[in-house]
């Protein structure tokens, strides 16, 4: 028999979403009536069909394929020179942020981008992490034995876990300089708590990196839905960011294209690390080796797609699909707000994030809405130790369900559980 990869023992059973499902099965066995009422607020997944300019880029493009002129095999394993254009000059050049067309990596999502980033880093540099956080960047961690054991009552030994608390604006402060870490992950817009880092926030991680020689990776997966225009969308838009980021964007949620995948990912030539002998080494000429040994990627007509989005058409119902999930947040966001919960988020990012009425954990606010109102939210103790006692709300549903969603909350009795 082989040996396996002992890590993967390491990671915490019942991960969030598998729990959720355990639970709303269990609901649902015993009430079996409630089925036709549920409404999944808990994924973070989106409803709306795909925006026409892709869905004709691909067809047109699998139409090509099918023809002996059009044919195309593999492509570029770093993406289309067309779709990496498009990207830095949209996202990064039209906003004065200056990212070469080569800097840019086509990949199928930032998921898998948000892991594989470790193959090019040696293993057990020390991370920071929010908390609460999308748990990817820790369990890819784990998975990659960069930690220790996982601690009783959550969390991983090793890992700098930052409290972003409703005290801080759940956005936590570097750690201190001397604190050994060596990657810190920065998502921002955050999932769960839709907090957005100010330019102020970001240049003091970005000093911190460059003070400490540390390498941040900055998720930037919902960055279209940021309607504060003095908000920064990229890492980028900082001065020395180049020489101590590497930005993740994803097309899935600004999109739709959580079933059609496809992702990007920023990394400068200016970006360095180095070998234990002391050898700086550009991690672009790393990121580039590793997608052209471990990757053929992405396919041609998901690429025509996604360089539909950049298309005027395709801009136009990119932005319609970004509004129409934030006119989601905001009924989602001002529902609660009226039943007297305490909710963040939802202003600059599809989440809304709500603090649990008195008394109530955050599977009890889940049991609770799901028995009183077949509501599936997320509790926000799957994030961290520090989202307990919240749970989160998502933007991704239909108009007809959020308005149904709103009133539901309205009607709820918080203290029937207590
Ligand atoms: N990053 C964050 C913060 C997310 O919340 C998600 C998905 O929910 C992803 C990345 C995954 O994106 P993709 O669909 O591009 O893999």
């Amino acid at each position: 028999m082989v040996f396996v990869n002992e890590n993967y023992l390491k990671l915490q059973a019942g991960y969030l979403f598998p729990e959720i499902d355990r639970r709303v099965s269990r609901y649902l066995n015993e009430n079996p009536s409630a089925r036709e009422q549920l409404i999944d607020c808990g994924v973070g997944d989106v409803t709306e069909p795909l925006p026409s300019a892709a869905s004709e880029a691909m067809a047109r493009a699998s139409q090509e394929l099918a023809s002996q002129t059009g044919f195309k095999g593999y492509g570029p394993p770093t993406g289309y020179p067309f779709l990496r254009k498009a990207i830095a000059d949209t996202d990064y050049r039209a906003r004065g942020i200056a990212i070469d067309d080569d800097e840019i990596f086509i990949s199928d999502g930032s998921k898998g981008d948000a892991g594989s980033i470790l193959e090019i880093l040696a293993i057990g540099n020390p991370i920071a992490v929010a908390d609460p956080v999308y748990p990817v960047y820790v369990d890819t961690n784990v998975m990659a034995g960069a930690t220790g054991d996982a601690i009783d009552g959550g969390g991983y030994q090793g890992v700098t876990y930052l409290a972003a608390t409703r005290e801080n604006g759940f956005i936590p402060e570097p750690p201190p300089l001397n604190s050994g870490v060596r990657v810190a992950y920065i998502c921002s817009p955050n999932n769960p708590t839709g907090s957005v880092l100010s330019h102020e926030q970001l240049k003091q991680w970005v000093d911190w990196a460059r003070n400490c020689d540390a390498l941040i990776v900055f998720d930037a997966a919902y960055e279209a839905f940021i309607r504060d225009d003095d908000l920064p969308r990229s890492i980028y838009e900082i001065e020395g960011a180049r020489t101590c980021a590497i930005e993740c964007r994803s097309f899935s949620k600004n999109g739709g294209f959580t079933g059609v995948r496809c992702g990007y990912t920023v990394c400068p030539h200016e970006l360095k690390g180095h070998t234990q002998q002391g050898d700086v080494v550009p991690l672009h000429q790393l990121w580039t080796r590793r997608w052209q040994t471990r990757s053929n990627g992405v396919s041609w007509p998901v690429q025509c797609a996604a360089a539909a989005l950049y298309s005027d058409e395709g801009k136009q119902q990119v932005q319609a699909l970004v509004d129409f999930y934030m006119a989601n947040a905001n009924i989602l966001r001002t529902a609660c707000e009226s039943r007297g919960l305490e909710a963040f988020g939802g202003q600059n990012a599809p989440y809304v994030w709500v603090a649990c009425p008195e008394g109530l954990g955050s599977w009890q606010a889940f049991d609770l809405t799901l028995q009183q109102s077949q509501l599936v939210v997320t509790p926000g103790a799957g994030f961290g130790q520090n989202g307990e006692g919240f749970f989160r709300i998502s933007a991704f549903n239909s108009r007809a369900a959020v308005e149904q969603v709103a009133e539901r909350l309205d009607a709820l009795e918080w203290t029937a559980c207590t």
